[in-house]
């Protein structure tokens, strides 16, 4: 293998470090540590490991966290009542509304009641409209964690050709707007884009936010390149990656493996957000 393997774990590990460290200073400064409220309607088994995992995670660090959990049937009007309640609270500095949320419920609806400055998920209309003027806010955690991950292999975006494969709101969208704005060329890419291949030939760096099992094949990425596998795809095999990681580790120059890559950045970069916001409401 040629590439050099991008450490998410490691570099996600550092990150918590660092919070806790900063957290710590926080509560010194402030008398209160930063809180993370998360709002989980319904009974989702998935919803119900990824908010644990979430609260877990902010324990570790020192954040405070508020854990409510609503019945699979609460009215609309209770939960927005609710998000009301937190966007009042200052002991909250973040809210995340866990998606999806039951058929009776619009969860854009209910992200988009997040105060714009409490929005630690970054994935209100007042938060990517934020991203998009290049106004300061609140970004959303994968993408920001594939930035710091560049960061760390010292990638430089500026002037360069960066492909992202998706679009979606959470992720692909996010992601390009964010190397944008630290001055790469970028190309999304979609479902529906003509010749795929040949656009990712092109990628200096090629991020994968696609949820296709091994769609980027090793001949599709430019030697040297820094790929970048978005991809969490749960096979019979376990977990694995939008990109043929063998294959492509042969050209490129960095690649991040699943997992282990792109994935334990995501919570990371919740409890920087958390902190983020917490300085924000003290700053005024
Ligand atoms: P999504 O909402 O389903 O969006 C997928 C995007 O990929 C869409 O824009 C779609 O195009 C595009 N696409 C689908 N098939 C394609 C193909 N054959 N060729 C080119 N583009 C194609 O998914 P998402 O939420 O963005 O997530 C993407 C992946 O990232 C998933 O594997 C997900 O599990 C992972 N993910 C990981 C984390 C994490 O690491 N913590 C967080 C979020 C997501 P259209 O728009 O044309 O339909």
């Amino acid at each position: 293998m040629a590439a050099t393997l991008i450490d998410g774990k490691a570099r996600a590990a550092a990150l918590r470090a660092q919070v806790t460290t900063d957290v710590a200073a926080f509560v010194a400064a402030h008398g209160r540590p930063p809180g993370l409220a998360t709002v989980l309607v319904g009974d989702d088994a998935g919803s119900q490991i990824y908010v644990a995992g979430k609260q877990r995670a902010c324990v570790e660090v020192g954040i405070r966290g508020f854990d409510h959990r609503l019945e699979p049937d609460t009215p609309r009007a209770a939960v927005l009542a609710l998000l009301d309640d937190l966007n009042a609270d200052p002991d909250v500095s973040g809210i995340l509304c866990q998606l999806p949320v039951p058929a009776h419920l619009d969860g854009l609806e209910l992200t988009n009641r997040i105060a714009a400055d409490k929005d630690v998920d970054g994935l209100s209309v007042a938060s990517a409209g934020r991203l998009a003027l290049g106004l300061p806010g609140l970004r959303p955690c994968t993408p920001t964690g594939v930035m710091l991950l560049l960061a760390e292999q010292g990638v430089e975006p500026q002037g360069l050709e960066a492909v992202v494969i998706g679009r979606s709101n959470l992720f692909g969208k996010p992601m390009g707007q964010l190397l944008l704005a630290a001055n790469a060329t970028v190309t999304t890419c979609h479902s529906r884009t003509a010749d795929l291949a040949a656009i990712c030939r092109r990628a200096d760096v090629l991020v994968a936010a696609v949820g296709v099992p091994h769609l980027v094949q090793g001949d599709w990425v430019k030697p040297g390149a820094v790929v970048v596998d978005g991809g969490m795809n749960r096979l019979d095999t376990g977990l694995t990656g939008d990109v043929d990681f063998a294959a492509a580790s042969e050209v490129a120059r960095a690649i991040t493996p699943v997992p282990g890559g792109v994935g334990p950045m995501t919570i990371a970069c919740l409890l920087r957000n958390t902190l983020q916001a917490a300085e924000l409401a003290f700053a005024g």
